[in-house]
Formats: C-alpha cells, structure tokens, sequence
C-alpha cells in the first residue's frame, strides 16, 4: 500500500490513501513535471530577456491625458497594476485593490506598442507590490524606447527602479491616514528628473509637508508638487497659501477630474 495526499481522477481532485503501482507512475510523472516547470521558471526569472515567464496583475491599461505631475496634459498611456497595501481615506481607484488579470509582460509591451503613445506611466494600486516583474516591465518599457513614469505611494523602496524611469513619490499626508506608512529613505534614491507629490487634505496638512520638504532638504532631491485632495481642499485656498509663503513647489490640480468628471474611470 502506497500513501500519497491526493490524486486526479475524472478532472476531480480527491483525497485518498491507498494507491496501485501504476498510479503511483502517473503521480511521480507528474511531481517529475511540476520540479521541471519550477526549475525552468526559476531559470526564466533569473534572465531578464525570458519576459514570457514574468507576469504581472493588471487592473487597466488604458490612454488618456497626464493629469497630475509636471508631465501633465501629454498623451499618456497608463498601465495601472492589481493591488494595493494603503487605504487612504480620499482612495479614487479602490477599484484597483482585487481586481485585475494576470498578463505576460511581452502582452503588455505589444499592447503599448500598438497604441502607438510615447508616454507610459506605470501605476495602481501599488505597482512596487509586484515586485521584480514591475522592475522588468520598467526596463522592457525603456528599453524600447518609451519615456516611463513610475507613480508609487512610497511605502516600498524605490531603489531598483531603473534609473531611465522618472519616479512620482508620493509622501502620504496625516490627512490620508496613512502617512506612518512610508519609507522616508526613498529620499535618498531619488534623482533630480523626479517628482515627490502631496496630496493635501487641509491646512495641517500643508503645514506638515511645508515641514517636511526643509527638514529633508526636498528641494535639493527632487521636483516639489503639491496637488489639493480632490472635494477636501479647494485648490484656489492652496494657490493662496503657496504664494503667500513664497513656497517653491508647484500646485498639481489633477486636470483629468475636471475634464472628463470626478467620477469617470480609466481616464
Ligand atoms: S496609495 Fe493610491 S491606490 Fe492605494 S489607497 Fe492610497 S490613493 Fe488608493
């Protein structure tokens, strides 16, 4: 008598205890099968040029108008990946957090390739929460001549992404309930070409990221966008506020709300 967990029988998975000699074959083929796809899928991740293998969760991928960096009003298509480890309280893409596909980078790269727009932006969700298959999909992305932008919520470090890519780091707000979340070394992996963004809830809030971009010399690391949180903060008492401090950072409204509406989906 032969133990074994389980086995196939008529496309149904049961539990059994007692196995003949010829299913064991069938079994250890099997387990034989799954080490040689494990194996190979190791091998495949190990080489950054077998995109086949790589995956990653896809919410969207749609093209629209850059709303909100200094990239905004370019024709931009947005790949947005599956998932997301914050909750912010103004959340608008909370739609993203289950939903979403498993795709072949090199799907990915034709689709962007056939829409034919120069611009990508890799976003979620939390698109660093795919790991080494988000870097891959950067890299692929680059290397075929796209100007990608990386919008992430700055929780994960930053450092892997490839240094071609612009990254928007968005520093969470007390506003978003979620500011003891972020990673405050990502500041020290950012270029010049990229962009750190608040999004401001109130008052405190802008005092707070007032205090945070001369307590970590922001300005030296990175282009400064401050963007009023949509139906929290009117942006013309932000604009007030920034000019009356003199403040060098630039006020962000997201154009893309208040061209197609507030609510509109994959825009
Ligand atoms: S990080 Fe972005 S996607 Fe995630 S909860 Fe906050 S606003 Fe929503």
């Amino acid at each position: 008598m032969l133990l074994s967990p389980g086995f196939l029988i008529d496309g149904e998975f049961r539990i059994t205890k007692e196995v003949d000699s010829f299913h064991f074959s069938v079994l250890s083929l099997c387990y034989v099968y799954r080490l040689w796809r494990f194996f190979l899928g190791l091998q495949a991740r190990a080489n950054p040029k077998n995109m086949g293998w790589q995956r990653v969760k896809v919410c969207e991928i749609f093209t629209s108008i850059q709303g909100e960096s200094t990239y905004m009003g370019l024709p931009c298509t947005f790949v947005r990946l599956a998932g997301c480890n914050l909750r912010c309280v103004y959340c608008d893409t909370q739609y993203s957090f289950d939903n979403g596909i498993e795709m072949p980078l090199d799907d990915i790269v034709s689709h962007v390739k056939l829409v034919g727009v120069n611009l990508v932006e890799i976003t979620g969700g939390e698109p660093l929460l795919q790991g080494s298959d988000t870097l891959a999909l950067i890299r692929t992305l680059l290397d075929e001549g796209f100007e990608v932008l990386v919008e992430t919520n700055g929780t994960l470090c930053v450092k892997d992404i490839d240094r071609r890519a612009v990254i928007i780091l968005d520093v969470k707000t007390p506003g978003s309930w979620m500011s003891n979340k972020a990673d405050l070394s990502n500041f020290d992996h950012l270029k010049r070409t990229d962009e750190i963004k608040f999004v401001i809830c109130d008052r405190s809030d802008y005092d707070w990221a007032k205090d945070m971009v001369a307590r970590f010399g922001l300005r030296e690391k990175a282009k400064l966008l401050f963007s009023p949180a949509l139906g929290m903060l009117p942006p013309r008492q932000l604009a007030k506020w920034i000019v009356e401090d003199r403040l060098e950072v630039r006020l962000n409204v997201q154009i893309h709300k208040y061209i197609f509406g507030p609510d509109e989906r994959g825009v």
